[in-house]
């Protein structure tokens, strides 16, 4: 999971670029990087932290030129040191290529150990430094068919843009499972975005998205497209999480408004798990969107019964037994005078491993609530994901380990109901095309052979 911003032509590439991640801080808070190119140097800016944190005045002063790649990255387990900040940056015979790179790659330990038979030495553990060798080592003045015969050879996950002097390209895997858009500056310049809302910080007009196997290249105002070979609308899967949780609600992604699509889910739900209560309340702010569709479906007010402290930055303090639920009432705070004695319906947008879920309903039942009702709008998520999104192994993801009852007993609610999978794909726009593997264990793209091992051995209880 991450945030990537592309800028062609425009004299103030780089802060557009810095807007642009701040729009898309929601994809990756651990660090952030930009990389510009005025016709005659490169320069980078990486740093940890929070796109605020990671540029000041002088390095957006610093980054020079009209074209320009940003990055930030969602915390992994991965190595966290500075090298592994994207967007990756490689001279070749003078000239730069830059990439930065959303979503996971499966056959990147093939991919290493033909380029380390054929010399390849490798300086960080990032998907994009394979992709680069890739690119040096086929360059074609062709562009189009340079960037089709490098992309061909990668399996999994990715939305691409990548600098090449003064070229910016945008690509996305021809199943589509991470999102892309374009948009429009003014009449020269052109900014690629995972999300729409990010063009919206910038005053970019939205103009489409990138096509699943599409490749555009975009310099001077001229926007020229190829796709890969063997892309087609039967193999989209793009990521349904993306439009649970993931992505912004004020984006525009897979053809659809992410906002409309969670109320929508949660209508859905409302009709298929009603309850009786005094209010209907969300988990905030992921929850919001569905709570507010299954209370205008259903007919009960919905109360906001949960504020949400904004200020939290970076929690510090080692929660010791005393402040064990610091964490978790530092950023919510129950409000006791909407719940105290009432039976609500709590609507939460996934459960995960559970224990926020718990926690959350703890808060609630010492704030009063009598009974608590949770609808989550989306079904159980049972399976890991080896595309991009951050879930743990098997072993954490409560529903692969629980039934439903045991999860309501778990975080102690009166009830507990998911929305169908059937009843979630029924709410999207284009109801085919979307990868739910993380509910159904049915993975679009083929996953490598160590990792299906592994899956194999939590499926058998033995890990
Ligand atoms: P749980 O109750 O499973 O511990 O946590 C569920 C909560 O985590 C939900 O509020 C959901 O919005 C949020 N969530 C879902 N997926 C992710 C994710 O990939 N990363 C993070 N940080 N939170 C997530
Ligand atoms: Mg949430």
């Amino acid at each position: 999971m991450c945030g990537i911003i592309g800028i062609s032509n425009h004299p103030d590439a780089a802060k557009l670029t810095f807007l642009g991640l701040y729009a898309l801080q929601h994809r990756g808070e651990e660090a952030a990087g930009i990389v510009s190119y005025d016709k005659e140097n490169i320069y980078k800016v990486k740093n940890e932290g929070l796109v605020s944190d990671a540029f000041g005045e002088k390095d957006l002063e610093e980054l020079k030129g009209s074209t320009a790649l940003g990055h930030c990255r969602y915390s992994t387990t991965g190595s966290s040191s500075v090298r592994n900040i994207q967007p990756f940056l490689a001279k070749h015979k003078g000239n730069p290529i830059a990439v930065a790179h959303n979503g996971n790659l499966t056959n990147t330990e093939v991919l290493y150990d033909k380029l380390e038979e054929q010399g390849s030495i490798f300086q960080t553990s990032m998907d994009s430094e394979i992709i680069v060798h890739l690119l040096v080592r086929s360059r074609n003045e062709d562009m189009k068919q340079w960037f089709v015969d490098v992309l061909t050879q990668l399996k999994g996950a990715f939305s691409l843009v990548f600098l090449v002097e003064d070229v910016i390209i945008g690509a996305r895997d021809s199943n589509g499972i991470k999102p892309l858009c374009i948009g429009k500056l003014d009449n020269s310049s052109y900014v690629l975005a995972s999300e729409s809302c990010a063009l919206d910080l910038m005053n970019a007009e939205f103009v489409r998205e990138v096509q699943p196997g599409e490749i555009v290249l975009i310099k001077n105002g001229n926007i020229e497209s190829v796709y890969l070979p063997g892309s087609s609308e039967t193999n989209k899967a793009r990521c349904i999480f993306e439009n649970i949780y993931f992505a912004r609600p004020d984006s525009h992604i897979f053809g659809d408004n992410v906002y409309h699509v969670r109320k929508r889910l949660g209508a859905q739900l409302a009709k298929e798990h009603p309850a009786d209560a005094d209010f209907v309340m969300a988990i905030p702010d992921s929850g919001n969107y569905a709570a507010l569709g299954y209370a205008h479906e259903i007919g009960i007010p919905f109360e906001v019964g949960i504020i949400r402290n904004h200020y939290i930055g970076r929690t510090f303090i080692q929660p010791t037994q005393f402040l064990r639920d610091f964490r978790v009432r530092i950023k919510l705070n129950p409000i006791r005078d909407v719940l105290k004695g009432k039976k609500v319906i709590v609507v939460e947008d996934s459960i995960v491993r559970g224990t926020t879920s718990r926690s959350r309903v703890e808060e609630l039942r010492r704030a009063g609530a009598k009974e608590i009702h949770m609808r989550i709008s989306c079904p159980p998520i049972k399976w890991p994901c080896f595309y991009g999104i951050d879930f743990p192994s098997k072993r954490e993801l409560i529903a692969s380990n629980k039934s439903v009852q045991e999860i309501a007993d778990f975080i102690e609610v009166d009830s507990l109901k998911y929305l169908s999978l059937e009843g979630m794909l029924s709410v999207m726009k284009d109801t085919s095309g979307f990868c739910h593997a993380c509910f159904t264990g049915e993975y679009p793209i083929q996953i490598p052979e160590n990792k299906s091992k592994y899956l194999l051995e939590k499926v058998n209880g033995s890990a």
